[in-house]
């Protein structure tokens, strides 16, 4: 997959998240704490609270360190520590947790909701004609790349003027996506441009032109 620099995505104009937390209520699945992550970033689908309960989901991202403690009690919102290094490390496990429930069967389904109203941009390739893009984090480590948007079509990855960190989906995502859901994605290659004269289709490397080229004074 390429990166191509200068493109953007064409967001949906609902992309940016204005509305205040106090005019939302809180679902009673998710912590309100994980409801205002969801209401700051549009990519990312509301994780319920019983995903955190199973501890097979936190393996490897929480361990008994008091940080990440302290960090996970403020994301199920059972204390709250006004405490830059604890409210950091809460949003670096949200991330890694999210890439997770994004994998599980609720999490498919939440995030193939966004993916069908376009919320995660449109190819901007012409050939693609308009097709909705999965998101994708070049590496599954937080703070590393932000996210950007892969193209079932064409295979190619694009980025995002929104800025939120690639961690929150990881490099296996789209994929994963696309096996899962086959009727939901379309991954019929787009057609490619050919080469063509006057409407008729030449090969690539055909020349059009003699390779040698008689001089005005030679004798033809
Ligand atoms: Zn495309």
């Amino acid at each position: 997959m390429l990166y191509f620099e200068n493109v953007f995505t064409q967001l949906n104009e609902n992309s940016e998240r204005t509305r205040n937390r106090s005019e939302v209520n809180t679902p009673m699945n998710c912590s309100s704490w994980v409801y205002s992550q969801y209401l700051k970033h549009n990519w990312v689908v509301v994780v319920e609270k019983s995903f955190f309960a199973d501890s097979f989901n936190l393996y490897g991202i929480v361990s008994n360190d008091s940080v990440e403690q302290r960090a996970l009690q403020i994301i199920l919102d059972e204390n709250f520590e006004n405490n830059g290094e604890i409210l950091e490390m809460a949003e670096r496990i949200f991330m890694q947790v999210h890439a997770r429930y994004i994998m599980s069967s609720n999490g498919l389904q939440a995030v193939r909701r966004k993916y069908e109203s376009g919320v995660f941009g449109i190819c901007p390739r012409f050939l693609c004609e308009g097709q909705h893009l999965l998101p994708y984090g070049s590496s599954p480590v937080p703070n590393v790349g932000k996210a950007c948007g892969w193209c079932p079509k064409c295979n190619d990855v694009y980025r995002s003027d929104l800025d939120i960190d690639g961690a929150y989906f990881g490099p296996s995502f789209p994929h994963f996506f696309t096996q899962m859901l086959k009727d939901t994605v379309k991954t019929k290659p787009s057609k490619s441009s050919s080469f063509q004269y006057f409407g008729i289709e030449t090969e690539k490397n055909s020349d059009l032109i003699p390779k040698t080229i008689p001089h005005a004074n030679e004798d033809i």
